[in-house]
């Protein structure tokens, strides 16, 4: 199966900071996790995609939260500068992605303000989540995508194994 893939998990420096959220070598992650994710990694067709990237943003760069939920959107980085065009854009391009290749599931990063597909930051920069999606989590969602984040790497495996 096709599954698009949060570049950092895969371990590509692409984060804000310049670094990656691997799973692969994650001290925190136990050892069954990473098997499973390894073993989904090979077994599948995987697109690895950072949203942020795509629409523009460079690495590194300053740190973004989305501050309206609904439309009209806006995001906005530490320095109080309007990043919105560039998370929608990343989101677009996501999704077109999707959608030309086919790919009906994707594992993203937990709580970014891109990838989140369960939790993100309020927008006050106070390490404060809310229940809300982020913005290209939210839009595949929104489009018939199921999301999963690197902490329900079982989910997704069952997922596959009935989609199949
Ligand atoms: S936008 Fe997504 S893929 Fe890119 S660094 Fe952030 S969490 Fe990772």
């Amino acid at each position: 199966m096709k599954i698009l893939v949060s570049s950092c998990l895969l371990g590509e420096d692409v984060r804000f900071d310049g670094a990656n959220s691997s799973i692969a070598y994650n001290p925190k992650l136990r050892f069954a996790d990473k098997e499973i994710f390894m073993d989904l990694m090979c077994e599948n067709e995987i697109y690895s995609f950072c949203p942020e990237v795509e629409g523009g943003l460079s690495i590194p760069r300053i740190p973004a939260q989305i501050t309206s939920f609904e439309k009209p959107f806006k995001v906005i980085n530490e320095n109080g500068e309007d990043v919105t065009i560039n998370f929608l854009m990343g989101a677009k391009k996501t999704l077109d992605l999707c959608l030309n290749e086919g790919i009906k599931v994707a594992l993203m990063k937990a709580k970014s303000p891109s990838c989140g597909n369960l939790q993100t930051y309020d927008g006050t920069f106070s390490q404060t989540l809310v229940d809300k999606p982020g913005m290209t989590a939210k839009l595949l969602m929104e489009n018939g995508i199921e999301v999963f984040n690197e902490t329900q790497l079982k989910e997704l495996k069952s997922f596959i194994k009935k989609n199949k």
